[in-house]
């Protein structure tokens, strides 16, 4: 394939945008029509923490049903999607020395689906995901996501699914009031992406409190990383979306070559 592929970070929230239309999905519906099809795609979505780094290595991925507290319609969601046991591979191949182990049993978490579903509704392209080890700091996620470049040029979407700003502790259902702190820390991330400072977004601890606040767990927020390593100079940075919820920072990024 001609090209690089573009890379994407999206801001999934709650698992209930999954069925509902609201500016997030119907951002997601639009990127799955004006984007590049991709021939794969590689999924690091904030809720497959492990101790080591797993990629999934089936052909035929269940739908994991991570949440509880939803309604049944969000439960019955199926996501057929296949895996691609290649690119499984591939990828295992490109992060190498790192060991990447494949877990053969691992099926698609919400943070993957519920964007999916919304992207790419036919489930025509296949799916895997790489794990988020929890013991390792940004800077080592962010180099070992390097690693990955060479799948731009072989058609794979890079997609990273978590929020920018995620703080569960606070938020609430009722009230989309954006807490204040959370507009300032997506401003700051968005200025250091605006001038690819990725260095500080890896340090990000050393941010100040909004940073404490936005991050409480760096789980929804290490995915950015995999996605931003994947930029090269003189890449477009375009943010989608770009809006607080309460406690939820729902803003995605969009990498694409310059003549994208
Ligand atoms: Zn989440």
């Amino acid at each position: 394939m001609n090209g690089r592929m573009p890379a994407l970070f999206v801001g999934h929230g709650s698992p209930m945008n999954a069925i509902t239309d609201n500016e997030f999905s119907e951002m997601w519906r639009s990127l799955g029509t004006t984007l590049r099809r991709p021939r794969a795609i590689l999924c690091i979505s904030a809720h497959w923490e492990t101790h080591g780094v797993y990629v999934t290595g089936t052909s035929t991925p269940e739908t994991i049903h991570d949440f509880y507290g939803f309604p049944k319609a969000l439960f019955d969601v199926r996501y057929p999607a296949s895996g691609s046991p290649e690119l499984a591979r591939r990828t295992a191949e490109l992060l190498a020395p790192q060991r990447v182990r494949l877990d053969g049993g691992r099926g698609l978490d919400h943070g993957a689906w519920s964007v999916l579903m919304a992207m790419y509704p036919a489930a025509d392209i296949p799916v895997v995901q790489l794990s988020i080890d929890r013991a390792e700091p940004g800077t080592w996620h962010y180099e070992l996501a390097r690693r990955l470049k060479p799948l731009r040029h072989e058609g794979v979407l890079i997609l990273g699914s978590g929020n920018i700003v995620h703080n569960l502790a606070l938020y609430d259902f009722h009230d989309p009031t954006p807490f204040a702190w959370g507009q300032r820390f997506t401003e700051m991330i968005k200025g250091l992406l605006a001038t690819k400072d990725h260095v500080r977004i890896c340090d990000w601890a050393s941010l100040g409190p909004d940073a404490v606040l936005s991050i409480p767990s760096p789980e929804h927020f290490l995915p950015l990383l995999y996605v931003i390593a994947q930029q090269n100079d003189g890449d477009r940075v375009q943010f989608l979306a770009d809006k607080v919820i309460g406690s939820m920072g729902m803003t995605s990024v969009l990498i694409t070559p310059n003549d994208y």
